[in-house]
């Protein structure tokens, strides 16, 4: 008999959530980070495969090992690659520790990585591309934790001023009177390991237009590891579904121990059928990979008819 072939290691989950792309491994206890290339981040760096080096923000949600293990791998392969020299946003109290790291790597290499890092408070944004900002949101887990929100700021004439004509709005912006106001379009949520909390209760949570949520436990019996271990429980996740308006709710952070058709199992005996349309397993692969497929022939399909018209 021949020695088994190695384990494979899991390759990128994929979702194509128009215009974005949601690209990334996340399994519970080994490794977790999520890519959003339109919006130049990745949230948590538990792994650095190669597309992930693109992102030039890793929104850090807390520093578990699974999901802060790849961060100076991250600079350094950056760096080695010539990229620019990325940066890492995380919860004040691992700013040092970040620091800590990164020192102990001059040791070990004998060279000094450019790395960047910034701390960001709950409730405070960075401006991560034009008019798009990171906000980090408190949650709650075992330890200091961070979900966050990618969120668009618009500027829309007041609604009072609608219908004005072009000279009357002119004249009063020259006035000094601020004829506009900021709206916030918040894109996608992505929670980080945390328990059920007030982060459920935030409108920009809620009306993200895509949900990126950690679900660790499934079965009905581990409801009590959920909560001891601070992580969201699929009966969360129907009460989520419910409060949500996200066009996806993608589900990360699943345990490698639960089968993907278990998986499937439980979310159709748990979630109303007309919910379970816009929930998604980010490593459900063959469902996905269906989807997808289904998504480049609707788009030949459209090319096509638009070439014959
Ligand atoms: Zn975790
Ligand atoms: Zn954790």
């Amino acid at each position: 008999m021949l020695p088994r072939e190695p384990a494979r290691s899991p390759q990128l989950g994929y979702l194509y959530i128009p215009p974005y792309r949601v690209q990334g491994i996340s399994i519970a206890g080994e490794q977790s980070v999520v890519q959003v290339p339109e919006l130049d981040v990745a949230f948590d760096i538990g792994a650095c495969p190669k597309p992930i080096l693109t992102a030039n923000y890793v929104a850090l949600t807390h520093g578990h090992m699974d999901h802060a293990a790849a961060l100076s791998y991250y600079f350094s392969q950056r760096n080695f690659q010539g990229i620019g020299v990325g940066t890492i946003v995380c919860h004040p109290e691992l700013e040092q520790p970040i620091h800590n790291v990164m020192k102990a790597w001059t040791g070990l290499e004998a060279q000094k990585t450019p790395y960047n890092v910034i701390a960001l408070p709950p409730g405070e944004q960075l401006e991560i591309k034009n008019n798009i900002y990171l906000r980090a949101v408190e949650s709650v887990h075992t330890v200091p934790s961070l979900a966050y929100v990618v969120l668009e700021k618009r500027s829309k004439l007041r609604p009072d001023l609608v219908g004005q004509p072009q000279e009357k709005l002119v004249e009063l912006k020259n006035s000094g009177e601020q004829i506009t106001q900021t709206l916030e379009i918040p894109l996608v949520c992505y929670t980080g390991d945390t328990m059920w909390g007030e982060l459920f209760d935030r409108p920009d949570v809620l009306g993200a237009k895509i949900l990126i949520t950690e679900c660790t436990f499934l079965e009905p019996g581990h409801r009590g590891r959920a909560s001891v271990g601070k992580h969201l429980h699929l009966d969360d996740i129907v009460k989520l579904l419910e409060k949500s308006t996200a066009e996806a709710v993608v589900l990360t952070h699943l345990s490698r121990r639960t089968h993907l058709g278990m998986v499937r199992k439980a979310l159709e005996a748990a979630v109303p059928p007309e919910q379970l349309d816009r929930v998604f397993v980010l490593m459900d692969q063959r469902t996905n990979r269906r989807r997808f497929d289904q998504q480049l022939a609707d788009a030949e399909a459209e090319a096509e008819a638009k070439a014959d018209s």
